[in-house]
């Protein structure tokens, strides 16, 4: 009797985990779109694809997609999420993405980050990079994203 009602305890936690941690997720509403377009010079220029809920880590975010467009098109050129909550900067888990991303891909990628402070845009050249900032970025209509390197002086 006093094992079960142990049990039906440990259940309980068990539930109100699960239940934080969707809440958690739901409040944040983090949404990410790959970017697929191309970097000429120092212009890229993007569109918007595949908005998910979550990061491009997350489980959510469909990265074997990504993978295979790149393959066969080789035109995915970084990623666009949101950071409802937060400063338009890469957290330490964006940096870790970004670096495996460009790592695979082999190519400098984009990631652009809209929050309620404003959209900024970081460039990854390799899987060491640390991200550096665009001089320009911006959306447009229809999730059109250019985006402009710093000249490097
Ligand atoms: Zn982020």
């Amino acid at each position: 009797m006093g094992e079960c009602r142990g049990e039906a305890r440990r259940l309980e936690g068990r539930r109100r985990i699960a239940l934080a941690k969707r809440s958690a997720s739901a409040e944040s509403c983090e949404e990410c779109w790959a970017l697929l377009g191309r970097h000429r010079g120092r212009i890229w220029y993007a569109r918007r694809v595949g908005r998910t809920l979550g990061q491009p880590a997350s489980v959510e975010f469909d990265g074997l997609w990504v993978l295979r467009r790149e393959e066969q098109r080789l035109d995915v050129v970084g990623f666009y999420h949101t950071h409802p909550g937060g400063q338009p900067r890469p957290s330490a888990r964006d940096v870790r993405t970004m670096r495996a991303w460009a790592g695979a891909f082999g190519k400098p990628l984009l990631c652009v980050i809209a929050s309620p402070q404003g959209l900024a845009g970081y460039r990854f050249d390799d899987d060491r990079c640390c991200g550096v900032a665009l001089a320009e970025i911006e959306l447009f209509p229809r999730g059109i994203v250019i985006g402009v390197d710093t000249d490097g002086r």
